[in-house]
């Protein structure tokens, strides 16, 4: 077997190496055999027993979830538990042995594949949602009716990289702090949800590969270089030696980069600028904090929401969102309200299917809308916000009307909580996400409204270049150094503090070490980043000076492409004797 190097996209840095585990191509070989009368009791027996043994298994996996992750991530799996509830199903396998004679595994997945056709032909969300469980449950039944070893991610025994066509939400939340080494997917952006999450559990990753699923073999070894965005398959001993000495060189240049986790992120001249996290999941302030993040710049909060059946609660946001306030102490911590919609989408709300998602009925759009469950995240937020420094943003404002509104709501909820006497900060900052080309450009406007901005990269590149953020087909278009991105941010930051208000970003590209220089230059005053990021961030900013990077920046806006942007500032990062 010769070794072969596939690119993809670079989704989580390091380096991993290892034996493949392949979540999407599980090919059962399942024979027919005849039964005679007197096995067919015994046969339904056996089937009955392999129900069981499954419950067990999801119960345990969910029982695990809840302890190492909470109850919300637990609950994924009590729709497991009611597909294997589902009589009408399991009468029709029984019905079937005992009609056509035939063995079980091989009637119950002619059944399952009956459920999963009928199912996918429906036009409601909520129930096409399901059939990933059905799916997911049906493997499971089979893999214990075949005797064959479940390769669930929650019962790893030992280290493996995860090889998928794309992952789920349930597929991640599992795969924390288990024995996932690293993963690479067929499907995914740099800036798309599945990205964002590896950067967030730590895993290197390389995601829109395209084929991978089908150029690897269980048990092949291969390697992640989730720096580069390249998966080697079957590598050479001499190609797995090198990798182990950057793998060291990795982890040894990270724990050197966390050493400077105290000092300020201060340019050599002087300028100071705010270095934050961005979590998906309450847990994830801990890492925050080890990585010497002065906050949370973006805690997203559509997690909560997902995979469940019902609505989160006041209680239950209340108390994740005073956790995460608690644990970054006095620094701030912006929860940004819902941002359902692009690529995430939640069952539970009846949200119609749409043809273009990404411009569709998201965000705060949605929000504004259904104002019952907006309120009920504004009353947890607004609440929480008595026990630390909390902030909070709106996603996908288009315009000045919007912003206004939503303030409106913002300003009834308060007066609510005011009348039942519950304690809240009164002045709690409000800012507004500007990820929409007409919310920059018409950031002049909207800055008399809120007490800061976060610009939102991934979404504002992706509607500025018309460049679906999470198609690797065009992943070449979605360039962050295009000079009409520049435009764009610049203008956003130049009309902030012409109203005195700061300005942050959030999006990926805050993380993007290459271009921090022009991002300083341009005068941003909050970096918010994955943690993991958030020490090399600040080695830049140590290394430079203010007054060099603002020329930088005004000699980037004068270029034509994002290549001579991008040349212009590894060029200066070279000057500064930086390695990227
Ligand atoms: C963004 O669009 O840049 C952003 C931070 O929000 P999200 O990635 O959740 O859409
Ligand atoms: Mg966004």
């Amino acid at each position: 077997m010769i070794e072969r190097v596939i690119k993809g996209i670079p989704a989580a840095p390091g380096v991993a190496i290892g034996k493949v585990l392949v979540l999407d191509r599980e090919d059962f070989r399942v024979n027919k055999r005849k039964l005679d009368d007197k096995s067919l009791s015994k046969e339904i027996k056996r089937f009955r027993g392999a129900l069981l043994k499954t419950k067990k298994e999801i119960l345990e996996i969910k029982q695990k979830i809840s302890a190492e992750m909470g109850l919300e991530h637990g609950e994924i799996f009590s729709a497991h538990i009611l597909v294997l509830e589902d009589t009408m199903l399991i009468d029709d396998v029984i019905g079937k042995i005992k009609n056509e004679k035939i063995n079980a595994e091989y009637i119950f997945l002619e059944v399952l594949k009956k459920y999963i056709r009928t199912f996918a032909k429906l036009d409601d969300e909520y129930i096409r949602e399901r059939l990933s469980d059905i799916s997911d449950v049906g493997k499971r039944i089979l893999r214990n009716l075949l005797g064959t070893t479940s390769h669930a991610l929650s019962n790893l025994k030992e280290e493996v990289i995860v090889i998928s066509g794309d992952l789920s939400p349930s597929d991640t939340a599992t795969m924390h702090r288990k024995n996932v080494i690293g993963f690479a997917t067929d499907i995914g952006g740099r800036t798309s949800h599945t990205a964002i999450m590896a950067k967030s559990l730590e895993i290197p990753a390389v995601v829109g590969l395209e084929t991978i699923t089908r150029e690897v073999e269980p048990g092949d070894v291969i390697i992640i270089d989730g720096s580069n965005g390249e998966v080697i398959i079957r590598p050479e001993k001499e190609t797995i030696k090198k990798y182990e000495s950057l793998k060291l060189k990795f982890k040894k240049f990270e724990s050197n980069l966390t050493k400077f986790k105290h000092l300020p992120c201060q340019t050599i001249d002087g300028r100071r600028v705010v270095l934050a996290a961005n979590i998906e999941l309450p847990e994830e302030a801990t890492s925050a904090v080890t990585h010497g993040a002065e906050g949370i710049g973006l805690f997203r909060t559509e997690y909560f929401y997902m995979n469940r059946k019902d609505l989160p609660t006041e209680e239950e946001q209340f108390h994740a969102y005073k956790t995460v306030a608690q644990k970054m102490v006095s620094h701030p911590v912006i929860i940004r309200t819902l941002d359902l919609g692009g690529d995430k989408f939640l069952s539970q709300l009846e949200i119609p299917h749409e043809m273009n998602p990404y411009l569709g009925w998201r965000a705060i759009r949605f929000c504004l809308a259904r104002q019952d469950v907006f309120k009920v995240q504004l009353r947890a937020i607004l609440r929480a916000s008595a026990y630390g420094n909390l902030k909070m943003m709106y996603p996908m404002i288009s315009g000045v009307e919007e912003l206004i509104q939503a303030n409106q709501v913002l300003e009834s909820v308060k007066e609510e909580l005011k009348k039942e006497k519950i304690s809240f900060n009164k002045d709690i900052e409000v800012g507004a996400m500007i990820e929409i080309p007409s919310a920059a450009l018409t950031s002049n406007i909207l800055a008399r409204e809120v007490d800061f901005f976060s610009i939102g990269t991934n979404d504002l590149i992706q509607y500025a270049l018309a460049v679906d953020r999470a198609n690797e087909k065009i992943a070449y278009l979605y360039e962050p150094a295009h000079p009409a991105v520049l435009k764009l941010i610049k203008t956003i930051i130049d009309n902030a503090h012409e109203a005195g208000i700061w300005v942050g970003m959030c999006g990926e590209m805050a993380g993007d070490i290459i271009l921090t220089v022009l991002l300083l230059g341009l005068g941003l005053d909050e970096f918010s980043t994955s943690p993991i990021i958030l020490p090399e961030v600040k080695r830049i900013i140590r290394s430079m000076e203010y007054f060099k990077a603002k020329k930088i920046a005004v000699k980037a806006l004068s270029l034509s492409t994002a290549k001579e942007v991008e040349n212009l500032a590894k060029k200066s990062l070279e000057d500064l004797k930086i390695k990227v």
